[in-house]
């Protein structure tokens, strides 16, 4: 898809953040841009059903946000802890650095939802692995999740329990 294409260009490849050795890709500038910013919201998700978006702390509320207006949806945040004043649930789950964590917010996802997760960059899947489970101990079904990057060498995908629809690949 040519908007997907030119919209690949903008992501940005930063050698040595967070640590030294990891070649960090930033999609800062593909937010930025109006053209690019559409073209992926609208592939976020398309072709699938849901009834509710999950945007993962902080890029993935961007583009949670984002679809969930599009399609006419509710937006949900997976936070990191400490910023939620009521807590539904909560899974920690390891990084290749230390440890994370990610936290649901009370009184948002009901049994037998359909969820889409959405987050920028698919690394080792660690994190979209723990959004799923937070999201399967609620009772929803997570339909997708969707990333705009995949970083394939990894082999993040295969850590995943839900199918992952991914814009673009390296
Ligand atoms: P994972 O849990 O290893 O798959 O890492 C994915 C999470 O870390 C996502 O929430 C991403 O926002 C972030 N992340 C990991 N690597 C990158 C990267 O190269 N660019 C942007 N975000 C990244």
């Amino acid at each position: 898809h040519p908007a997907l294409e030119q919209a690949a260009r903008l992501i940005r490849e930063v050698p040595d953040f967070p640590e030294p050795g990891i070649l960090f890709r930033d999609i800062s500038p593909l937010l930025a841009d109006g053209e690019a910013f559409a073209a992926v919201v609208t592939a976020l998700g398309d072709g699938l059903e849901f009834d509710v978006v999950a945007g993962v702390e902080a890029r993935g509320f961007l583009l949670g946000a984002a679809v969930a207006h599009a399609r006419g949806t509710g937006v949900v945040g997976l936070r990191k802890p400490g910023k939620l004043p009521e807590v539904a649930d909560r899974v920690d789950y390891q990084l290749e650095y230390g440890s994370a964590s990610l936290e649901l917010p009370a009184a948002t996802i009901s049994a037998g939802q359909r969820v889409l997760v959405v987050d920028d960059v698919l690394a080792t899947g660690g994190t979209l692995r723990a959004a799923c489970e937070l999201l399967g101990r609620a009772g929803a079904k997570v339909v997708a999740s969707s990333v705009v990057l995949e970083l394939t060498a990894l082999g993040g995908r295969d850590r995943v329990d839900s199918d992952v629809q991914a814009l673009l690949a390296v």
